[in-house]
């Protein structure tokens, strides 16, 4: 700290500052000075006694410096269901695979919702991920209103930017939807808890830690109602919106309504700037045009897609049309990890595999990593982040390169993560000025005892241990 009260940390001799701006300018051999929350300058040897007393310096020689990943899809309650050869995606068809773990989900208590979330986020950040949403819509009864509070509690302990998906089911299974009644609660009950939720912890300024979306979980399993009262909160209140699309459920939203997901979307407002939706991946060229005219964004989830065994989504034709574009981790129960560095180079080898195919070409590497920065953080509507530059949030992730992994690769950083992956766990993540992770370590935090106790849940409920 210095006499202003500002924290001062100085990335020294980075190898490679990439800024995803829009001249894609990558800095090499450069200095990156943070002042509080923000970027303060890059340039080339910044003297020393020009930077501010108790100005905290990194050695970065040889290090890539990247704009924090923004995972715009997830589930983190999920992750207390993974590894599990029960509930095996490749041998199990989508009913058969919800009716094993819709029971599961409903035995989750609130403890179980806070040491998800630290869970999840935890291996976020180790993978370069600053700012998290999730899509919380699991609500079994017996647990409570206070998950999402608890979510936030999880977020400020590992010092993560979290934004909040209040999502809900509210149509019983006799009309149709997949969920059971112990996780189903009514429209007023939904919506309520989203506004008390807004009003609580929505904070829409520059650098905001904590934001809150209205995310009823997916149209097969809500009222109309449901939705449309949702879409009139969000704008009253300037929230964004948040649903899963295209996943398999047109052709029954169609028997249902007449219409396939996007235009029953496009008939209530569901539609829109302030409104992105996850995978996509069934939609015809008319959807994806029509998302591209609403300025609709899109969360990408590729690991669901290779575990489900889904249509590839059409990212190139998505690109093509331009259709805001970010990506997503998805629930860990059905991508088993919530490592988005991993989906910016699953989601590349996805598109390669089917290119031969596609009428528009898979887009250039670089494009995957935009896609989880900057894209992410325009589907968010945050124009503070996704970006490396003065005055942006000082978000980042910094890799030593100079391992064996990283030889004959260092002359196209912009490029590494799609193309080669980044196995191990990054050296180091800044989120909002803060070092959260460096050197295999939360610095102040007990990761094991955090593990032990996260672990002892999943034993105690979801494997109903004593
Ligand atoms: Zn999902």
């Amino acid at each position: 700290m210095t006499v202003s009260g500002l924290k001062h940390t100085l990335f020294r001799s980075c190898d490679a500052i990439v800024t995803c701006d829009d001249a894609r300018t990558i800095y090499r051999n450069s200095d990156l000075l943070v002042s509080g929350n923000r970027v303060e300058k890059i340039a080339r040897d910044i003297p020393g006694d020009v930077l501010p007393e108790g100005t905290d310096i990194i050695d970065a020689s040889g290090h890539f410096i990247y704009p924090g990943l923004i995972n715009t899809h997830h589930h983190f309650f999920q992750c207390f269901v993974r590894n599990n050869a029960e509930l095996d995606w490749t041998k199990l068809t989508v009913i058969e695979w919800l009716d094993r773990i819709y029971p599961v989900f409903c035995r989750l208590d609130e403890e179980c919702f806070y040491h998800s979330s630290v869970v999840a986020m935890g291996e976020l950040i180790k993978h370069g991920c600053t700012t998290a949403f999730d899509h919380q819509y699991n609500f079994p009864r017996h647990a409570g209103k206070n998950i999402v509070d608890r979510q936030f509690e999880a977020a400020s302990l590992l010092g993560m930017r979290f934004h909040a998906g209040r999502g809900g089911n509210t149509l019983p299974k006799s009309q149709g939807s997949t969920i059971p009644d112990e996780m189903r609660e009514s429209t007023d009950e939904f919506i309520s808890d989203c506004a008390r939720l807004i009003d609580t912890y929505h904070d829409s300024d520059p650098f905001s830690m904590r934001q809150v979306a209205i995310a009823p979980c997916q149209p097969v399993n809500s009222y109309r109602e449901t939705f449309v009262e949702s879409i009139a909160l969000a704008r009253d209140k300037g929230v964004l919106l948040h649903s899963h699309v295209g996943e398999g459920e047109s052709e029954v939203i169609k028997q249902r309504t007449g219409m396939r997901t996007v235009d029953w979307c496009e008939d209530i407002g569901f539609v829109g700037e302030d409104v992105w939706l996850a995978h996509c991946w069934e939609l015809t060229s008319e959807e994806i045009s029509k998302l591209a005219q609403t300025k609709t964004g899109v969360s990408h989830c590729p690991e669901p897609v290779y575990l489900v065994g889904a249509e590839v989504t059409p990212i190139p034709e998505m690109e093509a049309m331009g259709v805001r574009i970010s990506l997503g981790a998805d629930g860990a129960a059905s991508n088993d990890n919530s490592n988005l560095m991993h989906c910016i180079h699953s989601a590349y080898m996805l598109q390669a595999l089917v290119a031969s195919s596609r009428a528009h070409p898979v887009p250039d590497p670089q494009r995957f990593l935009h896609y989880a920065t900057r894209g992410g953080a325009d589907v968010l509507r945050r124009p503070d982040l996704g970006v490396l530059g003065v005055g942006m949030a000082a978000d980042l992730f910094a890799i030593d390169t100079r391992k064996i992994e990283f030889v004959g690769t260092l002359h196209d950083p912009e490029s590494l993560i799609a193309k080669v992956g980044i196995a191990d766990n990054v050296d180091l993540t800044m989120i909002n000025g803060q070092v959260v992770w460096r050197d295999g370590e939360f610095p102040g935090i007990d990761e094991m005892q955090l593990a032990a106790q996260a672990q002892h849940h999943v034993n105690r409920v979801v494997y109903s241990e004593s």
